[in-house]
Formats: structure tokens, C-alpha cells, sequence
């Protein structure tokens, strides 16, 4: 027995030593990704709900790691938080997401997400006015999609970070709401353009009655407050018909497209094929 109970401790310390390994191995990669260019962009439509035209793309980060293949943000942005490369990352993403809705229809715009480290770095403001200067973009086409962690912190610095880069001219939006520690004053706190509901109440949109209230609340929050509202993770007709019918402003999901590389995209074909 007193063998066994070594050589489990062997092979435990074992196989923590090999995920330790592993993991230094991502952190130094990720640190090297974006001068290999192993970084991408790739975009997904966000369309109008009632007549299903492309209003704008979100810019959803993708890594090609080496032989690893596609490793997925949700994966490695905590590890690129935690080892400071996150502020790098970013500003490439908002910057590269900039240039290329640069070359879009003037009326299409494109939301990139934000980091919360990126909002305590101080430099935000600078960087995003940089972005949009140096791309041409106009600062009406750029939206910044922030998470309720955000606000969790919301002090006078983080609200005052808000409100500059509003007056830049470009849109907030509030994303993920209702995973958090969702609360109704952040509403009230801070002038969001947009809310996006979290996919997990649009995939149980009819099967769940308790979603669907959830959805309507929030739709009719947002029409009450002057607040867009988005739902993410369309993936049925069935759903997309719910939200027509609640009246939600915006629908993204692959039911319309799944995320793809700027190259791909068509701005009429997925409208037409939607309509
Ligand atoms: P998110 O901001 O909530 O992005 C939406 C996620 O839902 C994306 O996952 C998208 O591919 C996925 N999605 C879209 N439509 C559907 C659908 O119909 N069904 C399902 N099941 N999923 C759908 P993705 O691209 O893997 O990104 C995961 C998360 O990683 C994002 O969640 C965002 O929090 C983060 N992320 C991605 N790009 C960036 C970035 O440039 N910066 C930062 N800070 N975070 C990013
Ligand atoms: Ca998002
Ligand atoms: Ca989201
Ligand atoms: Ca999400």
C-alpha cells in the first residue's frame, strides 16, 4: 500500500510537472505569436433584426500556433492577461480591426473586444485615438465591446475612461450581459449604446421559459432606456423568429455566418441569403 501511495505521488507530481511545462511552453509562444504573424483576425456579421442587413462586423482574435494549430481566445486571453502581453495584443487587434473596416462600406461598422487590463493600462484612449487616426477610420464606425468585470471596478478613473472615449465619437457596448455579476446600475452609471445578451439565454430561448423572460426584460430595458440590444448565438430559426418577434435590435450567430478572415467576407451575399 505504502508503494502504491509513492507511486501515485510520483505520477502526480508527474503529470503537474508536464502541464507546468506546457504551459511555460504557451506563455512563450504567445509571447512570440504576433512577430511570427500567427495572429489573425477573423469577423462575424451583426445584423439588423428586422430587415437582416449587415450593420457590422465583431473582430474575434485568433491564434494559428504553430504545429498546435487554432488555439481559442477563450484559452489563451486569460494567459495573455496574466503575462502582461494582453496591452500588445490589444492595441494590434483594435488597430489591424481599424484598417480593415477602413476598406469596408462606409455605413458598415466593426465592435472589437476589450480586455479589462487594457482599461488600467491608462493608455487606451491614446492607443484608440491613435488606431483611428492612423487608419482613417472614422471613430462612429468603431465599436468597443466591454465586459461587466469592467465595471466591477467601476471607479471615478474607470468611468472617466468611459465617458473620453465616447467623446471620441465612437459606441460602447456592454457584452456578455447577464454571465456577471450583472447589475441593473450599471445602466444607469454609464451611457451604453448596445447590450449584448450572452448566448446562453438565446440557446435556451424556447426551451426555457425562464430564458425567454430574461431576453424579453432585457430587450424591453433597452428600448425603454434608448439602449440597442444584441443577441449573440443565434443558431436556430426558431430563435431568430423569438427575437423578432421581442423586438431585439441585432442578431449574430451562426446561424447567419461563423466568424471568418476580412478577405472572405461579402457584404450582400449573407444579407440576401438571411432575407
Ligand atoms: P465574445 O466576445 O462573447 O464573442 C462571441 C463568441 O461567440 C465568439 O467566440 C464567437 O465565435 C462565438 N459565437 C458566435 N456565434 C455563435 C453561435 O451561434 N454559437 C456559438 N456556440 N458560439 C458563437 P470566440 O471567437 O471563440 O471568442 C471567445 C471569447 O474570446 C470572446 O467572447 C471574447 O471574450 C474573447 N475574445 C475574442 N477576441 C478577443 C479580442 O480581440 N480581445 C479580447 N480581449 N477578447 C477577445
Ligand atoms: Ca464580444
Ligand atoms: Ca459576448
Ligand atoms: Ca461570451
Amino acid at each position: 500500500a505504502k508503494a502504491d501511495g509513492r507511486s501515485r505521488i510520483r505520477l502526480f507530481s508527474f503529470e503537474l510537472e508536464e502541464k507546468l511545462v506546457a504551459r511555460k511552453a504557451l506563455e512563450n509562444d504567445l509571447r512570440e505569436a504576433l512577430q511570427r504573424s500567427e495572429m489573425e483576425i477573423h469577423y462575424q456579421p451583426l445584423l439588423n433584426t428586422a430587415s437582416k442587413r449587415i450593420e457590422g462586423y465583431e473582430a474575434l482574435l485568433r491564434w494559428k500556433r504553430g504545429s498546435f494549430g487554432y488555439v481559442s481566445p477563450a484559452e489563451f486571453i486569460p494567459v495573455a492577461e496574466e503575462i502582461g502581453v494582453i496591452d500588445t495584443l490589444g492595441e494590434w487587434v483594435l488597430r489591424e480591426a481599424c484598417r480593415d473596416a477602413a476598406a469596408w462600406p462606409s455605413d458598415i461598422t466593426v465592435a472589437v473586444n476589450l480586455s479589462p487590463v487594457q482599461f488600467r493600462a491608462g493608455n487606451l484612449v491614446r492607443n484608440t485615438l491613435r488606431a483611428l487616426s492612423d487608419t482613417g477610420l472614422s471613430a462612429r464606425r468603431l465599436e468597443l465591446e466591454i465586459t461587466e468585470s469592467v465595471l466591477l471596478e467601476a471607479t471615478e478613473k474607470t468611468l472617466a475612461t468611459l465617458h473620453q472615449l465616447k467623446q471620441l465619437g465612437l459606441r460602447i457596448a456592454l457584452d456578455d450581459f447577464g454571465t456577471g455579476y450583472s447589475s441593473l446600475s450599471y445602466l444607469s452609471s454609464f451611457p451604453f449604446d448596445k447590450i449584448k445578451i450572452d448566448k446562453t439565454f438565446i440557446q435556451d430561448l424556447s426551451s426555457r421559459s425562464d430564458a425567454l423572460a430574461v431576453v424579453e426584460l432585457v430587450v424591453d430595458l433597452g428600448k425603454k432606456l434608448g439602449i440597442r440590444t444584441t443577441a449573440e448565438g443565434v443558431e436556430t430559426e426558431a430563435q431568430m423568429i423569438r427575437l423578432q418577434e421581442i423586438g431585439c435590435s441585432q442578431v449574430q450567430g451562426f446561424l447567419f455566418a461563423k466568424p471568418q478572415p476580412a478577405a472572405c467576407l461579402d457584404f450582400n451575399v449573407i444579407g440576401r441569403l438571411a432575407a
